[in-house]
């Protein structure tokens, strides 16, 4: 956490009249609820966590009674889970409004706005459809680009009303054919989502870095210890893309990054700085040199047969893409032919950015067709590449990848069995239609910034910004007049926060076998109050006293006041999320507490008159 995170803790509803404090807030806001007493309150933890549950956050979520599942992917906020909830979404809401401005739309959007934008069909089944009583096409909507860009179109008319940056925090909707992981990857979630409209291209910079500076405020408030990762826009179309991701090993992205300086990047965008290879040095005339290598057919195989490195072998992938021919307009298929180095691998995001499209192994008869040989000989010598994919319409595309540029005296298969060639250099003996980033990084690998090694980790997406461009404002036809009266199309960004991710992230970054610890700021209680027996008058009276204290001091508290064994009281508060606890016992008699820190599980005895300052301690160390 930050420092000006500290503050917006402890002065927060001072400065802006704006009360975080779900419990009582002494700011005059006006919310000042009684204590929080647990033996009132319905929070319903469990001994199991459910059957199904993998990760952390799934087991700990639905144990410690935040939330409870209505069918696959659809889940009920309970009273902790809420008060979470509502804590992330006030921070998100007070740093937006400093940017941008809060809408209210709805999620039931009619078929027209998805068809215009061009949505509508390539949504697939991941958009939930339905028809009114009329017949007419529905849907719920998973983000609000057409939403946001229909009222953009039909109100803004100049560039002196610009620039706009429209928000909004409110459920989406996503078909998810495998909702699993509890909150992870669900069918109804909750967003922030925010569009900017600039009249050209350094306005859109300047909203973009916006976001990006407030994106960093909210989630450091959040006391996450997050990443921003360089990212593939992908089908989203924009230039210039951020992630925000969390490290875990409940998350389903990799991201490449290095412990030496500031590097990040998600395995679609991640390079590495690779160590020079010695060629090979040209054998007989220097001409390609067929070789025997009878049954030899993997890299290593033929590597080891001739005694080579496979650093120095070409590996040779067959593959099929539809394209459409520029000028009928009919889709057909051409033969795609990726050349890595023999010991690196393809990765599938890079190829396809390269490609514009999805690629397919080519089948038994497209190999023979195009190479004339069984495959596990293929080579890129004696076919004729295309030059140029828009003019050479008929001819295969040859990509190279880059770690085989400069490279010579190679060794690829010579497109007939059981034989390879030797001396092969690219741009002598064959010619590539482009060379392209292509290459999957690997761990241990250098950082193309520092040189040291690269790690590779598994995260959560907390958050995405990215600049559409003018894709929607295109598509759906959004005009203003510029400076000189010419009418000019205005340029958009996207920018969106899973509010569930941010608690699942959470929980997943603190938790051990007992239960998890929220950052202070998202918790649902800062402080829970244990008296180990309510029976006895003098722990009884003396933990009312420290909690009334701590609550006007700005703490966020409950009282544990059921008639519980001690047991069953740590346990619980063990499991459900809160940062600190004071344990009121025997001790009492002679003027001190337990206060106990959950992530550390550090125990202190503290005299009670001393309990509010140290716990302000800790929370400013916590962060
Ligand atoms: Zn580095």
């Amino acid at each position: 956490m930050s420092p000006e995170a500290i503050i917006y803790n402890n002065q927060f509803p001072f400065e802006s009249g704006l009360c975080l404090r779900l419990g009582a807030c002494y700011s005059g806001c006006g919310n000042n609820k009684l204590m929080h007493r647990w033996s009132e309150l319905f929070i319903p933890t469990l001994r199991e966590a459910p059957a199904d549950a993998e990760v952390a956050s799934h087991k700990f979520l639905v144990r410690a009674g935040y939330i409870r599942q209505l069918a696959a992917g659809i889940y009920s906020y309970l009273f902790l889970g809420n008060r979470s909830f509502n804590k992330i979404m006030a921070i998100v809401r007070q740093e937006m409004d400093k940017i941008g401005q809060e809408f209210y739309l709805p999620a039931l959007h009619p078929r027209e706005i998805w068809e215009a934008s061009g949505r509508w069909g390539l949504m697939g089944e991941n958009l939930f459809r339905l028809k009114d009583r009329k017949g007419a096409d529905m849907c719920l909507g998973m983000t609000e680009e057409e939403v946001m860009t229909s009222i953009a179109l039909k109100e803004l008319r100049s560039y002196k009303q610009l620039p706009q940056i429209w928000y909004q925090i409110a459920p989406k909707f996503r078909d998810e054919p495998r909702p699993k992981s509890g909150l992870l990857r669900v069918r109804q979630f909750m967003m922030k989502d925010a569009y900017s409209f600039d009249i050209d291209a350094a306005g859109l910079d300047v909203s973009y870095k916006k976001h990006y500076e407030t994106y960093r405020r909210i989630f450091d408030r959040c006391g996450l210890k997050y990443m921003v990762v360089e990212a593939d826009s992908g089908a989203m179309g924009g230039k210039e893309s951020h992630e925000f991701m969390v490290r875990t090993p409940a998350g389903e992205d990799q991201i490449v990054s290095c412990d030496g300086c500031n590097y990040a990047a998600n395995m679609e965008k991640a390079t590495s700085k690779l160590e020079a290879v010695a060629d090979l040095a040209a054998e007989g005339d220097g001409k390609p040199l067929e070789v025997h290598t009878p049954g030899q057919k993997t890299i290593e195989d033929v590597a080891r047969f001739l005694g080579v490195s496979p650093k120095n072998k070409i590996k040779t992938l067959a593959l099929m893409a539809e394209e459409k021919d520029e000028k009928t307009g009919k889709s057909k298929l051409r033969g795609i032919v990726v050349l890595m180095r023999g010991d690196h691998q393809v990765n599938e995001a890079k190829l396809n950015g390269a490609v514009g499209g999805a690629t397919r192994p080519m089948d038994e008869n497209e190999i023979k067709a195009l190479f004339k040989s069984p495959a596990g000989y293929l080579g890129p010598v004696g076919i004729e590449w295309a030059r140029d994919r828009k003019k050479d319409a008929d001819k295969p595309v040859l990509f190279v990848d880059q770690a085989l540029e400069g490279r010579a005296n190679l060794i690829a298969g010579a497109n007939k069995e059981d034989y390879h060639l030797k001396n092969l250099t690219p741009g002598k003996e064959f010619h590539p239609t482009a060379y392209a980033d292509l290459r999957a990084v690997t761990a241990g690998e250098a950082c193309p910034n520092c040189g040291k090694a690269l790690r590779i980790d598994t995260a959560v997406e907390i958050g995405h910004i990215f600049k559409l461009g003018y894709r929607y404002s295109e598509s759906m036809g959004a005009r203003v007049l510029d400076k000189n009266g010419k009418e000019v199309t205005p340029i958009m960004g996207s920018y969106g926060i899973g509010i569930e991710r941010i608690l699942t992230a959470a929980v997943e970054q603190g938790n051990d076998e007992n239960g998890f610890w929220l950052p202070a700021a998202i918790a649902p209680f800062e402080v829970v109050v244990a008296p180990v027996n309510v029976k006895d008058e003098a722990v009884r009276t003396a933990a009312e006293d420290i909690a009334k204290r701590l609550e006007a001091a700005g703490f966020d508290v409950i009282l544990d006041d059921r008639d519980e064994r001690p047991g069953v009281k740590f346990k619980d508060a063990d499991l459900v999320g809160i940062p600190f606890r004071v344990t009121v016992g025997k001790k009492v008699t002679e003027g001190t507490v337990e206060v106990v820190l959950r992530s550390t599980r550090e125990v202190r005895d503290v005299t009670i008159s001393a309990v509010v300052e140290h716990l302000q301690g800790l929370l400013r160390r916590a962060g």
